[in-house]
């Protein structure tokens, strides 16, 4: 089959009280391992390429290689979404491309220019069968080299539950990103994670039906920071977001759940674990084979913590 957009996944996953997986990839490896994940749990699955991405890897490259495992995983839905579109001129480009999903992030301009350029967007995108992801607040963190808010502002820049309803009636768009606390990256909390669940409960109340998105939903697991620990690396104060914290959010009008830092862990990990126990070891599918083994363990347990294991043939 081919790329689907999310419109009836987020449906179905509004619906059933589930959210699905968003994935960043960035090579082979980690585009497999997820495909092969979400085919062993039967989910449907969101494929994320981000406008840095775009700059390391030649779109000719990854999409073929994308379409590859589309082939050969028919059973699964599969969307590609751009990720914190940083303009709408690269936006317009992914839709040409052909990705079946957009988000423009223009979060960080004034509410009147955010509308302007998201329904720019909007109206490029659903003639061509493309849907779009705006955000309305500001996530924190700045690892993914998009605009954010350190650490310290996120409180203050959370989604204004008073806004939403007449931003999703200007600018049309299919899902939204929420500042709930959340922010990207492995260092998301000083001292204890805190969701403002009362603000996406808000946003939920005020948009019945219409799907929310959270980014930032790493939980950062303590045996993954013992491991690079371990084997050299410093990760001794990220924090992420709790795995109970994100089933709560599922269970709500969360219907997209971003992951990437836990990717990047496990695969950094395991590439340090190899380094340190086989310092001969030089041939990359020793160290980049066990990498996608354990990414694709990693999703799998997500996808399980989402509640989309099992739901790919009601998102058909
Ligand atoms: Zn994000």
């Amino acid at each position: 089959m081919a790329l689907v957009d999310t419109r009836k996944m987020f449906k179905t996953a509004y619906d059933n009280g589930f959210a699905v997986g968003a994935f960043n990839v960035y090579n082979m490896e980690i585009t497999e391992a997820i495909v092969a994940a979400a085919a062993e749990e039967r989910a449907p699955l969101i494929l994320q390429i981000l406008p840095i991405t775009r700059k390391y890897a030649d779109m000719t490259y990854l999409r073929a290689f994308i379409d590859a495992l589309i082939a050969l995983n028919p059973g699964i839905p599969i969307a590609l979404n751009l990720d914190h579109g940083d303009s709408i001129e690269t936006c317009k480009k992914c839709v040409d491309e052909g990705f079946t999903s957009v988000m423009i992030d223009a979060s960080h301009l004034p509410f009147a220019e955010n509308v302007a350029a998201t329904k720019e967007v909007v109206d490029y995108a659903h003639p061509r069968g493309a849907v779009v992801e705006a955000e309305l607040g500001k996530i924190g963190g700045i690892e993914e080299n998009v605009p954010g808010v350190t650490r310290n502002d996120v409180k203050n820049n959370l989604t204004d539950p008073d806004r939403v309803v007449e931003f999703v009636a200007k600018t049309n768009c299919d899902s939204l990103a929420v500042a709930c606390g959340t922010s990207h990256g492995a260092y998301k909390f000083k001292t204890e994670p805190k969701i403002a669940f009362e603000v996406l409960q808000a946003v939920a109340d005020k948009l019945p039906g219409f799907p929310l998105v959270m980014h930032g939903s790493s939980s950062v697991p303590q045996h993954l920071k013992d491991l690079i620990n371990k084997f050299g690396g410093d990760m001794s104060d990220a924090r992420g977001v709790p795995e109970e914290a994100i089933k709560k959010a599922c269970k709500m009008a969360v219907c997209k759940i971003n992951v990437d830092t836990d990717l990047k862990m496990v695969m950094t990990a395991v590439i340090r674990q190899v380094f340190a126990e086989h310092p001969k070891e030089i041939d990359p599918m020793n160290y980049l084979g066990p990498a996608r083994d354990a990414i694709k363990e990693i999703v799998k347990h997500k996808l399980r913590v989402l509640g989309c294991a099992g739901k790919a043939p009601q998102c058909l």
